[in-house]
This record gives C-alpha cells, structure tokens and sequence, in this order.
C-alpha cells in the first residue's frame, strides 16, 4: 500500500525539480530542424517569372486539397501560373507537393510562424511565396 505511493511520490518529486521544457516564446525562439517542414516556396526562372509549369502534380497529390493554381501560357508556349495559391490553415504539411514537383519549382521552409486575423490571411499567394520569408 506504502509503496507505490512512495512510488508516486518519486515521479511527482522528479518531475518538480527537472528543468522547463517550455520556452519563453516570442522572446525564445525554438530553432528548428533542418528538414522541417514549414511555410511554402516558389523558386523562380532566370527570368524571373515562378518555375512551376502548371502541371498541377501538386494540386492533384494534395490530401488537403488546398492548392489552387491557374495557368497561362507565354507566345512560346511555356505554361507558368497566374495564380498560385496555398491554404496554409489546411496544409498538414506532409510535402507530397514539394515531392511530386516535377521541376523542383516548389519548396518548405523552415519559417513556422504562421499566423493571421482571419482563415483568408492563412492563404499564401504567389508572391509571397517567391519571396523568402522573414527571420
Ligand atoms: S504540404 Fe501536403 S497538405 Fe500542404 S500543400 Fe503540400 S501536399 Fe498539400
Ligand atoms: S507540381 Fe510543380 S510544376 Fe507542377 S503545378 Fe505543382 S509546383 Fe507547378
């Protein structure tokens, strides 16, 4: 009967004198791995203009369902997108997209302060993605 409250006792008694494992955030900022896998990247042409080709490999592959592209095409032919929308309040994160990509267009980064007042501000555009986040 003793025991194993002696025993309770312990954990209680280690748990109380282990050091924090919270961080005093934002004054803290966790540093995260490597591969994390955070907000999205659009990586562009010499040119300028966004490298994805519109092949819709990512939209397709998506679980969320949360890309939204749309194409058009250049006078020669080259499919870039008009738009390019990803809906980071439902992206899991699981980088299928960033997989599937065909021509290495897409990317994540490790930016995973991902914040907005509404569900639309969560939406990342086309030209925020080709610029890299801050921080
Ligand atoms: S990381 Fe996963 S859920 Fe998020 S946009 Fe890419 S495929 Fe969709
Ligand atoms: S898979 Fe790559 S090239 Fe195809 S639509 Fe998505 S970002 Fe563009």
């Amino acid at each position: 009967m003793i025991k194993p409250l002696i025993k309770g006792l312990g954990v209680t008694l280690k748990h109380l004198f282990a050091p924090a494992v919270t961080i005093q955030y934002p004054e803290e900022r966790w540093e995260p791995y490597p591969r994390y896998r955070a907000r999205h990247i659009m990586y562009q042409r010499e040119d300028g203009r966004p490298k994805c080709v519109v092949c819709m490999l990512c939209a397709t592959v998506c679980p969320s369902r949360c890309i939204k592209i749309v194409g058009i095409q250049d006078e020669k032919g080259d499919q870039y997108p008009r738009r390019y929308e990803i809906d980071l309040g439902r992206c899991i994160f699981c980088g299928f997209c960033v997989e599937a990509c065909p021509v290495n267009a897409i990317g994540m980064t490790t930016h995973y302060e991902l914040d907005g007042p509404t569900r639309e501000s969560l939406i990342l555009g086309l030209e925020e993605m080709m610029r890299p986040p801050r921080g």
